[in-house]
């Protein structure tokens, strides 16, 4: 895919863009690109300029995580550590809709995607078939051993405190509905890194593959997207 692709029908919705400007004015701007949900749609479903504003958007999006450099991966362990306290059994999904969310993906009820393209389907199917590099975590949940329970409190037979966290947390906020940049921006970012997002098989093995000493790779893949939504705007 050439790396300009997803910029070229952007910049064509420009002038169409301008003159819905006086009406997208009644909309506060940091709304713009709230998720799509059927869950809790907008009181105006003004879906056309909605959908102009969130390209708008979308451009930015694609030039922050252009910029994003490989250095914020050194702060990356304590990002980490952070993020799985605050995403432990609490659905990511269900958090950006306002609704109840403390349940993981696995019981999720508000998904509307059911299938081989839904968030679940991706997650149990790549749960299945990933292999950690030895020494490279956690066995159990891919963290890194510094972190997960299993390995803090001495031995492999301990509770894995974070199972099931980094991969299905990927999964929901690559493959959610309304997660569309994010996985575009994400598929670029893999792309360059001699990773094909369409095939699976490379992306599982790639994920469970040695990053360092400490770590593999999906570390390094959830906190990657974990900073792009963060950027991008999401509940927390
Ligand atoms: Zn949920
Ligand atoms: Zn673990």
């Amino acid at each position: 895919m050439p790396a300009n692709s997803l910029l070229a029908p952007i910049a064509n919705t420009m002038p169409a863009n301008s003159l819905l400007a006086p009406t997208a004015n009644s909309m506060p701007r940091q709304l713009t690109h709230s998720l799509p949900t059927r869950v809790a749609r907008p009181l105006i479903p003004t879906y056309a300029i909605d959908q102009f504003q969130r390209l708008d958007r979308e451009r930015e999006v694609v030039r922050e995580v252009a910029q994003a450099g490989q250095q914020e991966i050194a702060t990356g362990v304590e990002f980490l550590q952070q993020q799985a306290q605050l995403w432990l059994g609490r659905c990511w999904f269900c958090t950006q809709r306002g609704l109840e969310d403390q349940h993981d993906l696995y019981e999720c009820r508000a998904q509307t995607q059911y299938g081989n393209e839904s968030p679940k389907g991706w997650w149990l199917r790549v749960r299945r078939q990933i292999k950690y590099a030895a020494f490279g975590g956690c066995y159990g949940c891919g963290m890194p051993q510094s972190i997960c329970s299993r390995f803090v409190n001495a031995g492999s037979q301990g509770h894995c405190t974070y199972r099931g966290l980094l991969l299905s947390g990927l999964a929901v906020m690559v493959y959610s509905e309304g997660s569309e940049v994010i996985k575009e921006a994400w598929a670029r970012r893999l792309e360059g890194l001699g990773v094909s997002i369409g095939n699976e098989s490379e992306l599982v093995r790639y994920l469970g593959s040695r990053h360092d000493g400490e770590t593999v790779k999906l570390v390094h893949e959830y906190i990657w997207v974990r900073r792009r939504w963060i950027e991008y705007g999401e509940r927390s």
